[in-house]
């Protein structure tokens, strides 16, 4: 089994940011342990439990709470970019996904539902893929309790019966699940990828991004695994679009293709 985790940032109703995010992680169950593991060790400087540190990738940037306060704004942010660091150097069939809204290009539209319909497209393309190179796992996505909970849910119930718009999910086992950040290591990877993809989108910050670039789902020179939805992107040279133009346009703007 293959679990997508999956968190958001930026706020879908806040007209001062551009962007909501969607990302997270896909990784094989039973590399599980070792992310918390991994996780656990970063904490432990911090709190003789180190289960008791929930890494919280907005929390730890503004440095509002302890044990963050107590940090010097660089030696914050090398938190942060340890915690994707763990995501970068994991498993080869772990793969990143994220896909950023651009909100005033869908006035009509609500972002988390275009974020959500479009991550379990790919991630069951994903899987698809998998399939055809001889592996058969089935896929299972997690996500934050705390993630626009009743908008998520309500796709979530929905999602298996009607797919999404660009079709059936065919991979992609149960419901989605949604747990608490505090009790899953991988969420709180998840959020930190989320957070990552809204500083580059939101506020041109690209130094978190750069961390886990390499591991985005990519197939054939195309970066399936980061979707950025806008009106207008001829000119964008994010990984996702600049792969799907080098690639001549294979891809217009449909996940998995
Ligand atoms: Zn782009």
């Amino acid at each position: 089994m293959y679990v997508l985790y999956l968190d958001d940032a930026g706020s879908p109703g806040n007209p001062a940011e551009q962007y909501f995010t969607l990302g997270g992680v896909c990784v094989y169950e039973a590399q599980i342990d070792w992310f918390s593991r991994e996780l656990d060790k970063l904490a432990m400087p911090f709190d003789p439990n180190p289960e008791d540190i929930e890494f919280h990738a907005s929390t730890i940037f503004s440095r509002r709470e302890h044990p963050w306060k107590a940090l010097t704004i660089d030696d914050a942010r090398g938190i942060l970019k340890s915690v994707l660091r763990v995501a970068a150097c994991a498993y080869d069939t772990t793969r990143i996904f994220a896909c950023a809204i651009h909100k005033a290009s869908f006035p009509n539209a609500d972002p988390v539902e275009l974020a959500f319909e479009d991550l379990c497209q790919r991630f069951d393309q994903f899987l698809a893929r998998r399939r055809r190179q001889g592996d058969q796992q089935r896929g299972m996505i997690v996500l934050d309790r705390t993630t626009r909970e009743t908008s998520l849910q309500k796709l979530s119930r929905e999602f298996r019966k009607r797919g999404t718009r660009w079709g059936s999910l065919n991979h992609i086992a149960d419901t989605p699940f949604f747990v608490d950040s505090k009790a899953s290591r991988l969420v709180q990877v998840a959020d930190h990828i989320a957070y990552a993809v809204f500083r580059r989108f939101n506020s041109g910050d690209a130094q978190y991004l750069d961390i886990i670039c390499s591991r985005f789902d990519e197939a054939d020179g195309i970066v399936h695994g980061l979707s950025h939805r806008h009106a207008d992107k001829t000119t964008c040279m994010c990984p996702g679009c600049l792969s799907r133009r080098l690639a001549g346009g294979r891809a217009a703007d449909r996940p998995g293709s």
